[in-house]
């Protein structure tokens, strides 16, 4: 159902991060806050070692709450890790970003000690570009609302202490697990080409069903929801006029129809992901997930699988 996706690009991002990384202070690892598992490439905690790392939970406007509050916690318990959720568009909560950088690096950035060396990195269309430029205070990295425009490397002066790199950190996101593919193709991380966005809705549709039904009753207007993905997704086609001649449902319609009101929170704030569910992929041996094993008091005396 995924394609193959980014297959030349990881090389060509990995060599660069290990070039760039000796001479960072601090990573910021730009995550989605709706999916804060599924945004991540667990490369980087490989690469990174023992620097400081600010994971931004960010398009936490789009994010249920209470889920990201979860995610900082759950994140904050790994080394030399602190969450911060953000929205990147947003100047004082991207305000919030320098004081901190400098807090957790205090021999760097200050008056007459050495600029502090950042680096942002993350998946594409996580919001990179949108945190720079908001730090930035201009445009000057370039914004774009496809995958993989970023290019090339910049650094850039934010004139109070800090250096910004900005854009040697390309992750890619990993496909392999089916379930976080399909989270990933339903916020908008993949390119339009590379997934069914059917199937995608359909398994969207499930997890909103049993997470936020209120939301999808009140959107659509459905008094309850059917038993199955495919009855909700023909239900919505048919409320919201996606009809062929003749009056059935255009599936493919509704389906996109949900995945882009979904994508610019028409449906309301929601995660698509919580740490919870991380765990259990993890007690079940989800290949993929299990690299964010969650420390052991958190498994809740559970068997690591
Ligand atoms: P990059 O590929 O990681 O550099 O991502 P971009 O900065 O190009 O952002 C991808 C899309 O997400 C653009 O349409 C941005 O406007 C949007 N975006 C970025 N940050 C936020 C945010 O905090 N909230 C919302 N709602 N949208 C955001």
């Amino acid at each position: 159902m995924i394609l193959d996706w980014y297959p030349g690009h990881m090389k060509k991002a990995r060599a660069q991060i290990i070039e760039v990384l000796p001479s960072i202070d601090l990573v910021i690892e730009v995550l989605d806050a709706r999916l804060p598992a599924s945004s991540s490439n667990p490369l980087l905690e490989k690469l990174r070692g023992q620097k400081t790392c600010i994971k931004v939970l960010n398009k936490k406007d789009l994010a249920d709450p209470a889920v990201t509050k979860g995610w900082v916690a759950f994140f904050e318990e790994q080394h030399g890790v602190k969450a911060i959720p953000l929205d990147a568009k947003d100047r004082r909560d991207v305000g919030l970003l320098p004081k901190l950088c400098r807090k957790l690096v205090p021999n760097k950035g200050g008056k007459g000690q050495k600029p502090l060396r950042v680096l942002i990195v993350g998946i594409p269309n996580v919001g990179k570009s949108t945190l720079s430029n908001t730090l930035m205070g201009k445009k000057i990295a370039r914004v774009g609302n496809k995958p993989a425009i970023t290019t090339r490397p910049q650094l850039i002066d934010l004139r109070n202490g800090i250096l910004l790199s900005d854009t040697p950190g390309l992750l890619w996101p990993v496909l392999d697990d089916l379930s976080g593919a399909c989270r990933l193709a339903a916020s908008g991380a993949i390119g339009d080409n590379a997934y069914d966005s059917f199937e995608v809705s359909l398994a969207t549709l499930d997890y909103l069903a049993g997470r936020y039904p209120a939301l999808l009753q009140q959107r659509y207007n459905l008094s309850e929801l059917a038993a199955t993905a495919l009855e909700n997704l023909a239900e919505i086609g048919r409320r919201r006029g996606c009809l062929v001649s003749g009056g059935a449902v255009e599936l493919p319609r509704a389906a996109e129809l949900l995945l882009r009101e979904l994508r610019t929170g028409k449906l309301g704030r929601i995660s698509l992901e919580r740490p919870e569910e991380i765990n259990d992929a993890v007690r079940q041996g989800d290949s993929r997930n299990s690299n964010l094993k969650p420390p052991a008091t958190r498994l809740n005396g559970c068997q690591e699988g």
